[in-house]
């Protein structure tokens, strides 16, 4: 198959990815890849068999690794794609750079409007492939374009306008590894930009369990359609869905939702990732048949039961 002596990047059999990522349960992957550039990842691709699976993660912020661990190959982007730089108002980061180092930068260079960033766990890679978002802005809103590799390896820039991004949803053909992006703020007064990241932390740690074994929310908040067509009142969060048929009081093995935030599940310690996922598929089938309405998963869930 692949020769792996020929690659800069590292390879790892085996790779206990479950144990690694935010719920801190779950199983191995069969091979892990962490290129060392993107030209490391642009052979790769080429010569990867085009009919064998391949996910590329990046801080495992937003997933639960099943139990049965992953088939194939995972890539992760580690230091050869952190890069950050700045000019003028523009920010252009790596995929595999942390959102959190990205919004510290941009502060640091007195351009605001990437703060939110603060906020959400995980790198530039799975921000974009999630279109993150937090306190009414999302990575749509700041995004001039991102850089990518198709599932062939071949280069493929998109401008923000040709990503379909809309609500936790980037539209970008499915195989496509971001590299990095190009961001824009505003020039500001630092003190002023500064003083927002420090409120985002503070809301952060009132009203997150951000300290516990959680993946962020669970579920997408419901359309406004989809409330409209459940009968239910406008404006309803999915917190509150889940807390109306006694999500509060639902535990399954190590899993719960957690009693800071409704619409964040938790490791309470001895969760196995099919807790997680029996927890959340119980509360669809909970919401579906007490409320008539769909819960879709936010969280992605990956690999084998
Ligand atoms: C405590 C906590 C709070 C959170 N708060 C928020 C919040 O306020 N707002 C919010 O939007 N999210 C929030 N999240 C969820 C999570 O932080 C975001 O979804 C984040 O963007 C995930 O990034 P990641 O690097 O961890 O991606 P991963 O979880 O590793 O992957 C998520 C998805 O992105 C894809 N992906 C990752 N990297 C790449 C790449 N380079 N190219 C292509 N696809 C890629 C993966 O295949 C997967 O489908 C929170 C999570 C936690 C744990």
């Amino acid at each position: 198959m692949i020769d792996q002596s020929s690659y800069k990047g590292k390879f790892t059999s085996d790779a206990p990815l479950g144990e690694q990522s935010w719920f801190r349960c779950g199983g191995a992957a069969d091979l892990l890849f962490e290129p060392k550039d993107v030209d490391d990842l642009a052979i790769f691709l080429k010569e990867y068999p085009k009919n064998e699976p391949l996910v590329t993660l990046g801080g495992m912020a937003n997933c639960i690794i099943r139990d049965g661990g992953i088939r194939g190959c995972v890539i992760s982007l580690g230091k050869g794609f952190a890069e950050i730089e700045v000019q003028g108002t523009k920010i252009m980061a790596g995929a595999g750079a942390l959102n959190g180092s990205v919004a510290s930068a941009a502060a640091k260079a007195g351009i605001g409007g990437l703060e939110f960033l603060s906020g959400i766990p995980g790198t530039i890679g799975g921000a974009l492939s999630m279109n993150a978002g937090a306190y009414g802005t999302e990575v749509k809103d700041v995004l001039i374009s991102a850089m990518a590799l198709d599932g062939g390896g071949y280069f493929t820039p998109f401008s923000v306008s040709e990503m379909d991004m809309r609500y936790r949803y980037c539209g970008v053909p499915t195989g496509t590894i971001f590299v990095g992006a190009i961001f824009e703020g505003v020039q500001e007064d630092k003190d002023t930009v500064r003083a927002r990241l420090k409120e985002i932390k503070s809301k952060r740690q009132t009203t997150q369990p951000i300290s516990e074994q959680t993946g962020g929310s669970t579920f997408a908040n419901p359309s406004a359609t989809e409330l409209k067509q459940a009968g239910l009142p406008e404006g309803m969060r999915a917190w509150q869905l889940v807390e109306k048929v006694g999500g509060r009081d639902l535990q399954i093995g190590g899993a719960r939702m957690s009693d800071k935030h409704l619409n964040f599940m938790i490791n309470t310690g001895d969760a196995t990732a099919a807790d997680l996922e029996n927890l959340g598929d119980d509360l669809i089938k909970r919401v579906k048949s007490d409320l008539g309405l769909t819960l879709h998963w936010e969280i992605k869930r990956l690999g084998d039961r």
